[in-house]
């Protein structure tokens, strides 16, 4: 297998062609500015007005409900920080999970060093929030329940129509971070009964620095982004109209492939997960077994690092990822690997193998082939057995590895 076999989707995914072609007219033809009352700026105004409602189709939403941004992080925030900013005389107290993106726990922790109470909820074995403590954890002085729909390491997917209806019954909003689902799997905003929702075209073969947040009716945020007005004054900068012309593509895209798509997604994901617990001893799927992403295939192999074997299936054309960030001399395992109670030294083993449009079943044949006994020849080279005192495989003396 010569060239790349790219299982990294959740990271992003390509620029889909068809995505490609409604986006260059908007950089050599239609250019103009849409704010401008000429014939260019119509004409921008008219792609995105078409985008918008594109959009809105994949969540079954009303168009005036999206707010363009500069992706999911950007959409993360305005939700939490526009919240907490309208809310700030009615209660300082948000709701979150122990798994969540850094786009919205950090989000979170800032508004903690700045005075708001925020309850970080566990999530179960299988990576899971039990709606009922979302319930338990509602006060009077709650104004946000933020928790995401899928994750992006083990793609776990979150009772979120269950969540939204304990907070609609409690009146508190209740925003979704579904970078990950949306274009996936099904995102109806009213089944899902939330009140905001954060998705990025990079996620959905669409373009990088663009995405959206869904905003009910009735939700009035306040902007995080002062300037001319746009995004009806709650987002303004002048719009990349050729990037949201491309989110509204791979929305239309997305709606036609979707159903087909995560069936035959998750058919290989089955084959990849099966054909490596069979044949690598001391390795587990990690999150929910059915309850998960259709792409998303998340693994621990005990003994060994994460990060040198992304490194070996690298040297041998294959593009994976790792849950756990080895940086200049700290080695933090991930925050969610640990929520679900994994311990530290098998959290530094993971990996994650993310399909996509383009994932062919010779691809899962080749992953099969070739990571087995690259696992065989580092666990040879590890000082660390089954039964033997496991750490970060040598290179750290105790279990505490924050620093
Ligand atoms: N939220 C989740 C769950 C993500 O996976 C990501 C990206 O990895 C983001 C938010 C951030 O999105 P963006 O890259 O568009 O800023």
């Amino acid at each position: 297998m010569p060239q790349t076999i790219y299982l990294d989707h959740a990271a992003t995914t390509p620029v889909a062609p068809e995505v490609l072609t409604a986006m260059l007219p908007y950089y050599t033809e239609m250019w103009g500015n849409p704010s401008s009352i000429h014939r260019a700026g119509r004409q921008a105004a008219d792609g995105m007005d078409e985008a918008r409602a594109q959009v809105a189709g994949l969540l079954n939403a009303l168009p005036k409900e999206i707010v363009f941004t500069s992706g999911g992080t950007e959409a993360d925030n305005l939700a939490i920080f526009g919240t907490a900013m309208t809310k700030a005389d009615a209660g300082r107290h948000i709701i979150t999970s122990a798994i969540e993106h850094h786009a919205v726990s950090h989000a979170c922790e800032a508004l903690r060093r700045r005075g708001w109470e925020i309850t970080t909820l566990p999530v179960n074995g299988a990576g899971l929030v039990d709606p009922d403590d979302v319930r338990a954890a509602i006060r009077p002085d709650t104004v946000l329940v933020t928790i995401m729909h899928a994750n992006n390491e083990v793609g776990v997917i979150q009772p979120i129509a269950d969540i939204g209806a304990i907070c609609r019954e409690a009146g508190v909003w209740f925003h979704t971070d579904a970078v990950q689902t949306v274009g996936h799997i099904p995102t109806p905003v009213n089944e899902l009964n939330v009140d905001m929702l954060s998705l990025s075209g990079h996620k959905l073969y669409g373009p990088k620095g663009v995405g959206a947040l869904y905003v009910r009716r009735g939700v009035r945020l306040v902007p995080q982004i002062y300037g001319g007005g746009h995004e009806r004054n709650l987002r303004s900068g002048t719009e990349n109209v050729p990037g949201i012309v491309g989110l509204g593509a791979a929305a239309v895209l997305a709606q036609q492939e979707m159903v087909s798509e995560a069936t035959r997604q998750a058919a290989l994901r089955d084959k990849l997960l099966d054909g490596l617990v069979e044949r690598i001893p001391d390795l587990f799927v990690t999150g929910h077994r059915t309850q998960r992403l259709p792409n998303n295939a998340s693994i621990i192999t005990k003994y060994i690092e994460g990060e040198a074997q992304l490194l070996r299936l690298d040297a041998v054309g294959i593009a994976a990822s790792s849950g756990s960030a080895c940086t200049s001399g700290s080695l933090d395992p991930s925050h969610v690997l640990l929520a679900m109670g994994i311990p530290v030294e098998f959290a530094h083993g993971s990996l994650r193998f993310t399909l996509g449009r383009g994932t062919t079943e010779a691809e899962i044949d080749y992953v099969l082939e070739q990571l087995p006994p690259i696992v065989e020849g580092l666990r040879a080279m590890s000082p660390f057995k089954p039964g033997a005192d496991v750490c970060c495989g040598g290179l750290c003396a105790s279990s505490d590895h924050s620093g």
